[in-house]
């Protein structure tokens, strides 16, 4: 079993160095006793990065997947070539590409915050969701209503980029959560086992649950915009956005 370690709270999300121990080695893979090394889900896509062992030999951690109650680590070949991987119960170093998680952390928030505005101006919630490079896609669960214009999504999503808005992380007790369902943009049903549950709150506009990472403010975001909805085989819309490049600020965000 693998602590989910970046789950814990908003600053878990900037962490980008770690120290956990090697519990199982399937082959080609290390499984770790915690890591914030975000696995493939929920349409984001895991995170890539190095792991160090105790010999000083890095390894390019290539795809990370939860399996079970695991999360498997891929191992590319390491430097210096052919060190051998680490052993069960050796204590390695992890670093996480932090360019490829911010934009992640990035994508992940704005899908939240466009999907809440979506369900706010167009009464649709968001049934799949889907995250890659410097784009997303947002499947909403039906066709956009022709008496709603779409240019009014762009103007209204800005007014939560600036002034900017808090993200948090909370935890609610789930008969907690049952008992005031908050207006939801997410379609998807909690699966029955998820005590607490882990809500992202965007300040003002949104609280959903989710187990991705997120931004802990609107300002990391930089501006994006959405394009018209495309109809889609079966009769629903489907929203496409694209990030701007990194903000300028973006390498000076600390934990
Ligand atoms: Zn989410």
């Amino acid at each position: 079993m693998t602590e989910l370690s970046y789950l814990a709270d908003m600053p878990s999300a900037y962490e980008r160095a770690f120290r956990a121990r090697v519990v199982a080695r399937p082959p080609g893979a290390v499984v770790l006793d915690r890591t914030f090394f975000y696995p493939t889900g929920g349409g984001q896509l895991c995170d890539l990065g190095t792991l160090r062992g105790p010999s000083g030999a890095v390894f390019p951690v290539v795809e990370v997947r939860k399996s079970g109650e695991s999360v498997t680590h891929r191992l590319g070949r390491p430097t210096p070539s052919g060190a051998p991987q680490p052993l069960v119960g050796e204590t390695v170093e992890g670093e996480i590409d932090w360019t490829r998680r911010h934009t992640h952390m990035r994508l992940h928030t704005g899908q939240h915050l466009l999907s809440a505005v979506l369900f706010e101006l167009g009464g649709l919630k968001t049934r799949r969701a889907a995250m890659e490079g410097l784009g997303g896609t947002i499947d909403l669960e039906g066709p956009w209503p022709s008496s709603v214009p779409f240019g009014s999504v762009g103007p209204r999503l800005r007014t939560f980029l600036d002034p900017p808005r808090e993200v948090r992380i909370v935890q609610v007790p789930r008969a907690e959560w049952e008992s005031h369902p908050a207006p939801r943009s997410g379609a998807i049903p909690l699966p029955p086992h998820v005590d607490p549950v882990r809500v992202v709150e965007i300040d003002g506009i949104d609280r959903c649950p989710c187990g991705g990472t997120h931004v802990r403010s609107t300002a990391e975001l930089g501006l994006f915009e959405p394009s018209e909805p495309q109809r889609q085989p079966g009769g629903f819309d489907r929203v496409v956005f694209r990030l701007s490049e990194a903000p300028a600020h973006s390498d000076r965000v600390t934990p």
